[in-house]
Parts: C-alpha cells; sequence; structure tokens
C-alpha cells in the first residue's frame, strides 16, 4: 500500500471517531488530518536498511517532517512563554529548512533530534516521546519494530500524553487508529502485500 493510501485510510478512522464524539466541524476536521498522519506514522522506518518494497517516498516524509515543523510553529506561538516560544518557532523554522536541503539519509534522524529538543524546550511529554520515536525509526529496518505491538503500545503512550495536553476528545483513539489502519493493511494475508509485518517483536520475528 502506498502513502497516499495510509494517509486516507487514516483520515477515514479519524473521521469515524469524530462522528463517535460527536466532535464539532472543526475538531472533526482536526481528527480526520491526525488520523491521516498517524496512518503514515509506522512508515517512517524506511529510512533505516531498506530492504523489500518502499511504501513511502522521500517526497512524503519530507512533507511530513515539513507539517511537524510548521505544527511545531503553530503550537509554540499558543502554548509557549517568550524564551520558549521563540525557540520552539525556531526549532519549527530549523526543521523546515533543514528537511527540504537534506536528501533521503539521515533526515528522519535530523528530524527526530529536532522534534525531541522541541519537546524539552516546551516540556511536552508527547513531543519528547515523539522525537525518540522518530529517532528509533530512522534506525530499524522497515516493517519491523514500528509494524509492531510494541510500536503500536509506544505510540498509544504518545497519544495520550497528546490528549492530555491538548484536551481535545477523540485524539487517543484517532491515533490509535489511524496507527492500527496501517498495520493491518500491511498484512500479509491481503493479496497486494508481498511482504508481511514483524507485529510480535522481539518475542516473534515470524511475518504475518
Ligand atoms: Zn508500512
Amino acid at each position: 500500500m502506498n502513502g497516499t493510501a495510509h494517509a486516507a485510510l487514516g483520515a477515514a478512522t479519524g473521521f469515524i471517531v469524530a462522528n463517535t464524539f460527536n466532535a464539532s466541524p472543526s475538531t472533526t476536521l482536526f481528527l480526520v488530518g491526525l488520523g491521516g498522519v498517524s496512518g503514515l506514522i509506522p512508515d517512517l522506518d524506511i529510512d533505516g536498511k531498506l530492504r523489500g518494497k518502499i511504501t513511502l517516498s522521500h517526497k512524503v516524509i519530507r512533507t511530513v517532517a515539513q507539517l511537524i515543523g510548521i505544527l511545531m510553529i503553530f503550537y509554540s506561538i499558543y502554548e509557549g512563554i517568550s524564551t520558549e516560544k521563540w525557540l520552539g518557532i525556531g526549532i519549527g523554522l530549523g526543521m523546515i529548512v533543514v528537511s527540504s536541503m537534506i536528501k533521503q539519509r539521515h533526515m528522519l534522524t535530523i528530524t527526530g533530534v529536532g522534534v525531541l529538543m522541541g519537546g524539552f524546550s516546551l516540556q511536552e511529554i508527547w513531543l519528547m516521546l515523539l522525537g525518540i520515536y522518530i529517532l528509533i525509526a530512522s534506525f530499524v529496518s522497515h516493517r519491523s519494530y514500528t509494524h509492531s505491538i510494541l510500536g503500536v503500545a509506544f505510540f498509544g503512550i504518545i497519544a495520550s500524553r497528546l490528549e492530555v495536553s491538548i484536551g481535545i476528545d477523540g485524539v487517543f483513539y484517532t491515533c490509535l487508529a489511524g496507527y492500527i489502519s496501517h498495520l493491518i493493511a500491511d498484512l500479509k494475508i491481503l493479496p497486494f502485500n508481498k511482504r508481511g509485518i514483524k507485529l510480535f517483536l522481539p518475542v516473534s520475528s515470524k511475518e504475518l
């Protein structure tokens, strides 16, 4: 499955969650976007040792990195106070510039470091954890840990901290459902997948 399909599937799950929570139109739009991003997150592992088919192009990753940079700027403007605000804006701008310059390799590692720094400067646990997630994802092989139950659990923690931080109902379920939808779409039982996912890492490395 390619990036666009994964994003569309994640967005659809966000829409379902929004309806379940009777969200307002603006919150629905936010959850649809959040679901779309969550549906792409597991494939942030393609910067590592590339094996098998790549589902997410370099362009998509760059766009995601820039989107995170833009979100960080907005977030800093609304949430940060004085010094933190400018630091957050600076890091966000830096991420946009750096991700547009760097080609292929190491871009994700740098993005992870940037997000981690942003998390520290804004004192946001979810952002620090997301930075760590991206850092790890940039080193593991494709369709391994980010496509496992361990990955779901890690992302679930990030999502729950995000929901607490921004106080919008449905954020946790949207992120989780969007992420899980990606793993289901990558299962080997589906005819368009040549490879499966190692769901039970590190206990078992059997591809499902
Ligand atoms: Zn995948």
